[in-house]
């Protein structure tokens, strides 16, 4: 018997990609992913194959469960301070932004508190709130900075990210062009970013993309090809916040600079989809901050029939998307975007993890690939329609079970 064996057996589903070795799958193609029942097996940490190990000392009975890759979540704002409820209340009872912000709200709040909190707070808030997503089957995550607002504090946010210590796969973003600080304008801003934060990302391996917030309030696509100068120069992604609250017309000018993903889309004019859809870059979908932001609805259907790679993540902050469960998001995504629960899925696992630049190891259940997945209580096509239940019965991190609900737990630890 080898060492960390785990057969998890009798699974009514088991999702597979329909070729190993694929990056992404385009969203024309979700519905090859295939959904057999059957078994998996796990050695070492990876999967071994798809069928059942008498002799593995870890027996999973998943008898009437869905077997998924973990959920990959690749747009969080991670780690931040304090949260904004009474901002949320002024909102949804009328208050107009403009009068948040004058009043001291929005990321300008954010930024405060996270100046105001001790290293140990920020990183116990995202520890916490890792263990919240890890409890919803999220085994990789993203983190941004942004809530840092001056040079120091944005790298204070950066080297904070890299700190977390937590089971799952942590992979970070320098997000330098989230709003304008007090005191700059925007060029102002990003020359300081130029100056003073980019030269010490050479020593931060853990960051891999830059990102940039194109709007009205923020920067423009001016400042989103500098950003993507940037990071070609220095060999990470670029990712951008673009068509959120209005149209810009950023996605050509995102896709001209190769951008890893474009997030957010809600605005995304008609004539963008099918370049978008074309292109080697995510559409990455963002339905918690639709929802709780009142925002319109992206193309979602529209991208996936035209072959887009869509995801879908949660957007976790504290302004606009206090969200961390990717169930909910998938929940909300299937609804609005009018998406099946194989694309939901692809879109939470294979196409997320190739945004992040790990779809070679994380994001599908292949032979070979790291053993990160998740046994959920039903069938896949639930967890969109059990909205708001946690479908997660166990959540397995490199083979190792990190999560099991309690309620399950005699579903793991048959040990022989
Ligand atoms: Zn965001």
């Amino acid at each position: 018997m080898s060492e960390r064996t785990v057969s998890v057996q009798d699974a009514a589903q088991v999702l597979r990609p329909p070729l190993d070795g694929l990056p992404y799958l385009r969203h024309d193609r979700a519905g090859e992913l295939s959904l057999d029942g059957g078994a998996l097996a796990v050695a070492d940490g990876r999967i071994a194959g798809f069928e059942a190990d008498a002799g593995a000392a870890l027996q999973v009975d998943a008898s009437g469960c869905a077997v998924v890759p973990g959920f990959v979540d690749c747009h969080t704002h991670l780690p931040f301070a304090g949260w904004r409820a009474e901002e949320y209340e002024q909102k949804v009872t009328g208050v107009p932004y403009e009068e948040i912000s004058r009043s001291g709200g929005g990321i300008a709040s954010s930024a405060r508190a996270f100046a105001a909190a001790r290293d140990e707070q920020v990183l116990a808030q995202a520890r916490g709130l890792a263990a919240e997503m890890l409890s919803h089957g999220t085994t990789t995550f993203e983190t941004k900075s942004g809530y840092g607002l001056g040079v120091e504090a944005e790298l204070r946010a950066l080297r904070l990210a890299g700190r977390l210590d937590v089971p799952q796969t942590v992979v970070s973003t320098a997000l330098l062009a989230h709003a304008v600080p007090e005191g700059y304008d925007a060029d102002g801003w990003l020359d300081a970013v130029e100056a003073a934060v980019l030269p010490a990302l050479a020593d931060m391996p853990h960051v891999r993309a830059l990102d940039v917030f194109v709007e009205t309030v923020a920067f423009d696509n001016e400042h989103l090809a500098r950003v993507g100068r940037w990071a070609a120069a220095a060999g990470l992604d670029l990712r951008a916040h673009v068509e959120q609250f209005a149209t810009h017309r950023s996605v050509p000018v995102a896709l001209e600079h190769a951008a890893r993903s474009v997030d957010h889309l809600s605005c995304l004019p008609p004539d963008d989809v099918g370049p978008l859809a074309a292109a080697e870059c995510a559409a990455v979908l963002l339905p918690g901050a639709e929802f709780l932001g009142g925002e319109r609805t992206a193309p979602g259907r529209d991208l996936a029939d035209a072959g887009a790679i869509c995801v879908l993540a949660t957007d976790a902050n504290p302004g606009t998307s206090p969200v961390f469960s990717l169930p909910v998001i998938i929940g909300l995504g299937v609804r609005r975007y009018g998406l099946s629960a194989r694309e939901a899925l692809l879109a939470a696992t294979l196409n997320a993890a190739w945004t992040l630049g790990r779809s070679d190891e994380l994001g599908s259940l292949e032979a070979g690939k790291r053993a990160d997945f998740l046994v959920l209580d039903g069938p896949v096509e639930s967890v969109a329609y059990r909205f708001g239940h946690n479908p997660v019965a166990a959540a397995f991190v490199a083979g190792r079970p990190v999560w099991v609900r309690p309620d399950q737990a005699w579903r793991v630890g048959g040990a022989t």
